[in-house]
């Protein structure tokens, strides 16, 4: 923010920030500009997910993620308290546990020294962020918000909002500084496409994933062990656990989509349960399973690369906006926090925003192609490498 100051007095003039997109990337973006003393508006194409009843409305996303390092230390550069408080709700994840066909389950672990990854709630985190930001007198969050077109050259968004009676009305709301935040299909990389000449590229895999849930025991434990990502390597497919609070396991199963489509029926979904993943059936339970095949949605899942993620000092793009990647490596939204605090190291340290905004793009475009490209391997090394005699003697070596 500019700043005037006499003798007396200091007046700061805020600039205005509009953040597209209140996912985990957007709010925790807002809160850095907020906590900088930006004016920041929030602008959210569906209803606030802290509402139970538009929960279901996010239906495109994982229940629970991955945080490592690089998540967490986005979070923690602005609020330490909020990221120890988030993190009191997180499950400590030290290794992969291997499941084979006859349920023989073994640990990899993930560091020598000890170091994990945790498991959390994507809701949770996501709200635990909105909260914070209901807090601050300089933020505005605004829901059922589409935006629909950006004049860069004029600072004006255009979305469509909808009332609660189902009407759309068009607001129109101006902006020092857009930033999108608005994941994978995002509109304001549309718009800035206009206006500067971004590279593009995307890619859908040839895997769709599909969710189940795996409950606590009768008697309320966990039942498999819960510091570990539980991981059943079927080579070209794979089928994933991660423990949640409550007890229970959220599980992906990511496989091509002629499979998906050879699995007609509950019998022919029991039939291939038992025989690719038989330690499964019994703690999903017969009818849980085919319940969660039947009513979850098949996914896609899609790669997506830029460059530049700015235009001038009107506008940048971060997260999946910017970098939608492939979750194998789990690094997606940690990946998107990193960006967060990346932008704000450099709006913080530069004069001119211009000037910052270039400097993001050149610091974080080369780190997030290749981060892209470690998932899209990673998915390999999920699926089949974790099982190799070669890979897991180089892994002992390394882990002793
Ligand atoms: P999003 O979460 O996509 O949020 C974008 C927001 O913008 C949404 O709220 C959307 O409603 C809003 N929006 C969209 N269009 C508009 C519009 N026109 N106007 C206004 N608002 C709009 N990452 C990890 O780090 N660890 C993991 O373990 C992990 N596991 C994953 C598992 C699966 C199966 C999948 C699919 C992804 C996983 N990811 C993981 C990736 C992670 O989900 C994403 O990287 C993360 O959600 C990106 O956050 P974001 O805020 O950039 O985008």
């Amino acid at each position: 923010p500019t700043v005037a100051s006499d003798e007396s007095t200091t007046i700061y003039e805020p600039q205005k920030v509009a953040i597209i997109g209140a996912g985990p990337v957007g709010a925790l973006a807002a809160l850095y500009f907020a906590k900088g003393g930006w004016q920041v508006t929030v602008y959210e194409l569906r209803g606030d997910l802290r509402n139970p009843e538009n929960r279901s409305l996010n239906f495109t996303k994982s229940i629970n993620l991955a945080i490592s390092e690089r998540g967490i230390n986005g979070l923690r550069t602005v609020d330490p308290e909020l990221t120890e408080t988030i993190l009191e709700s997180a499950i400590p994840m030290n290794g992969r546990m291997i499941h084979d066909t006859a349920g023989v389950q073994s640990s990899q672990r993930y560091d020598v020294h000890g170091r994990f990854i945790r498991s959390i709630d994507r809701s949770y985190l996501n709200g635990a962020l909105l909260d914070e930001l209901d807090q601050m007198s300089n933020v505005e969050l605004k829901f059922n918000h589409n935006l629909k077109r950006l004049a860069l050259e004029k600072s004006e968004a255009t979305f469509e909002k909808r009332l609660s009676t189902g009407e759309l009305e068009t607001v129109r709301a101006t902006a020092d500084l857009f930033i999108g935040a608005d994941g994978a299909h995002s509109q304001t990389r549309y718009h800035m496409m206009k206006y500067v000449r971004l590279n593009f590229s995307q890619e859908y895999i040839d895997s769709l994933w599909c969710e189940f849930h795996l409950p606590p025991s009768p008697k309320g434990d966990f039942q498999l062990d819960p510091n570990h990502l539980h991981i059943w390597p079927r080579h070209t497919f794979m089928f994933i656990a991660l423990p949640n609070q409550d007890k229970s396991f959220t599980c992906t199963l990511f496989m091509p989509e002629d499979m998906f489509k050879d699995i007609v029926g509950p019998e022919a979904l029991l039939k291939f349960f038992l025989t690719e993943f038989p330690d499964v059936v019994p703690l999903i339970g017969e009818e849980n399973l085919i319940g969660d095949y039947l009513k979850n949605q098949k996914l896609p899942l899609i790669s997506v690369k830029c460059n530049p993620y700015h235009y001038r000092n009107k506008c940048v793009i971060l997260g999946d906006a910017a970098h939608a990647m492939v979750p194998f490596y789990g690094q997606g939204m940690n990946c998107g926090f990193e960006d967060v605090r990346t932008l704000w190291s450099h709006i913080s340290s530069t004069e001119s925003l211009t000037e910052a905004l270039d400097n993001y793009t050149a610091e974080r475009h080369q780190d997030l192609h290749i981060i892209n490209d470690l998932a899209m391997n990673n998915y390999v090394e999920m699926r089949a490498s974790v099982t190799s005699r070669t890979y897991l003697m180089k892994k002992n070596f390394q882990e002793f």
